[in-house]
């Protein structure tokens, strides 16, 4: 059996524990994070089964997906999970099954351009910035009602869940337990929190999803 595998294993079975501690009645979904690594890590785990993938960048995604991985495409559910530009929404329509990176008004206004009269709008999820960093995206807490009306009223669109990624430097459970705060808050059904240092804490707070990269397929090599 593979080391991939072997991983894949070892984190469903992590996963599905901490889910059990939170008292979720079904264990929260791995998105496994495939930016960046080669195909041949990716070849093992669609090996090993795994359905689901989050990708960072457009582009990339379309050359993975749409090209080297054209063939194993049937079955799997594709989320974006970096920062969305507008001029990439059709793109990102196309491929994305779940984007979970909505944060601005002018994206949604692209996103139900790109989709048309016909085009299927993938899920959305609305990404919180829960540590205000300025530089990273996300909509700030406090904007969250606001910017949820809008989405709702002005583009009859239902965010199927939030997303946030803590500050690099803190402890993430504060920022966890603020997300799932702002979803009871909002009448949000689900939660994409935690990767791969902190995935099992985020699943005992209430995860319906995780998405890990480096602790299912190893660590990523820039270039
Ligand atoms: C890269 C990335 C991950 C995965 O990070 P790991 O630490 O490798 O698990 C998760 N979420 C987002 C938004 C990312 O950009």
């Amino acid at each position: 059996m593979s080391e991939i595998s072997n991983q894949h294993k070892d984190v469903l079975a992590k996963l599905a524990a901490a889910s059990k501690r939170g008292g979720m009645s079904t264990p929260a979904d791995l998105v496994a994070v495939s930016k960046v690594q080669p195909d041949s890590r990716i070849a093992e785990m669609l090996e090993a089964g795994q359905r689901i993938y989050g990708e960072n960048r457009v582009q990339e995604a379309q050359k993975r997906w749409d090209d080297t991985f054209a063939g194993h495409r049937s079955g799997l559910e594709l989320h974006l999970i970096g920062p969305l530009q507008t001029n990439k929404a059709a793109d990102a329509v196309a491929l994305f099954d779940v984007i979970e990176t909505v944060d601005r008004e002018k994206l949604l206004k692209a996103l139900v351009k790109a989709v048309g009269d016909d085009g299927q709008m993938p899920r959305l999820y609305v990404q919180v910035n829960t540590g205000e960093e300025p530089q990273k995206s996300g909509v700030l807490p406090a904007q969250l009602p606001a910017f949820l009306k809008v989405m709702r009223g002005t583009y009859n669109l239902e965010p199927e869940g939030l997303m946030c990624i803590p500050p690099a430097d803190e402890a993430a459970s504060p920022h966890f337990w603020l997300l799932s705060n702002l979803a009871k808050d909002n009448d949000v059904a689900k939660l994409s929190m935690g990767m791969s240092g902190d995935y099992e804490i985020a699943a005992e707070m209430g995860a319906t999803s995780v998405r890990v990269g480096s602790a299912l397929f190893g660590a990523r090599h820039y270039a």
